[in-house]
């Protein structure tokens, strides 16, 4: 498919602003949906649009923790901030992760994944092997003493689709597959725990999986306003509810019983550990890589 660059790049400076502007707000003890909100109605502000809905997730919730429209949660311990912008479904994707408790150990585990997505994306370039960027990766955060998640891995996009066609490990996984031309996100998480994650409680992140025909009414105009405002890219039951009201909630309710949802579980750490996230976009091109969120 023909890549629209002018829109991947802005994309990225408007997530790249975002993510900035989050950084520079977030204090111990905000509301995350106070958090979440912000950071959303900024990118529409610059002239975009959430690809997906950010997620706060603290501690050993290591991804896909958004917050529901009457979250009571606040902001505490190592909070990873992950945000997606799209223009016209051309995706953005960034994450940054901050200590609110002054931890030791917290810091460490930023410093690990600041400096494993640096060194993956030295090593991107076309044709370079994806193994040898998940090594990369790995050999940053074992050389802190710490491990990768390593079932949690960066992914190439694609318009309107968020994870498209490969993975990019987060250590080195031995394969063949190379870096092609186009656009990828590269994300390590650092832990000192055992490195890998399972499934939580449900996120409240859902994906539309089929418009397959459902019979309750309520259901009939949740599914349109889905396929119009979100097509294939993640939402959550918050903005349901802020658009078309609470009764949103029962509409996709039967939406998800009737088949046409997938539904995300947060991802929790196995040993209960805590874990930090950092993300960007790369570009790919024939002789050069573009960080589109740098
Ligand atoms: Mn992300
Ligand atoms: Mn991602």
């Amino acid at each position: 498919m023909q890549l629209d660059k002018s829109k991947i790049l802005q994309a990225g400076k408007i997530a790249s602003e975002a993510r900035e502007f989050a950084r520079g707000f977030i204090k111990k003890g905000a509301p995350l949906l106070e958090i979440a909100d912000k950071i959303e109605n900024k990118m529409i502000e610059l002239g975009g649009k959430p690809a997906f809905p950010t997620c706060l997730s603290i501690n050993e919730i290591a991804a896909h923790s958004t917050p529901s429209h009457d979250d009571k949660r606040i902001a505490e311990g190592i909070l990873k901030i992950d945000m997606g912008v799209h223009i016209d479904g051309w995706i953005a994707d960034t994450a940054f992760s901050i200590d609110l408790e002054n931890d030791g150990e917290n810091k460490k585990l930023i410093i690990a994944s600041e400096k494993a997505l640096e060194s993956a994306i030295k090593t991107a370039k076309k044709s370079v092997k994806l193994s040898e960027m998940g090594k990369s990766i790995y050999n940053e955060i074992n050389s802190l003493g710490l491990s990768p998640i390593i079932n949690l891995s960066g992914h190439g996009i694609s318009r309107y689709e968020l994870h498209a066609r490969v993975s990019i490990p987060n250590f080195d996984n031995s394969g063949k597959e190379i870096l092609e031309e186009g656009l990828y996100a590269i994300e390590p998480f650092a832990t000192s725990g055992n490195g890998r994650v399972h499934d939580g409680k449900p996120s409240g992140i859902y994906r539309l999986e089929s418009e397959k025909n459902v019979r309750s009414p309520i259901a009939r105009e949740v599914l349109k306003f889905i396929i119009e405002e979100y097509k294939t890219l993640p939402f959550c039951s918050r903005w349901l509810v802020k658009n078309l009201g609470i009764r949103a909630l029962i509409g996709l309710k039967h939406l998800e019983e009737n088949g046409n949802l997938h539904s995300y579980a947060e991802l929790i750490e196995s040993s209960g550990k805590n874990v930090s996230q950092n993300e960007h976009t790369i570009l790919v091109e024939k002789d050069s890589v573009i960080v589109t969120t740098k």
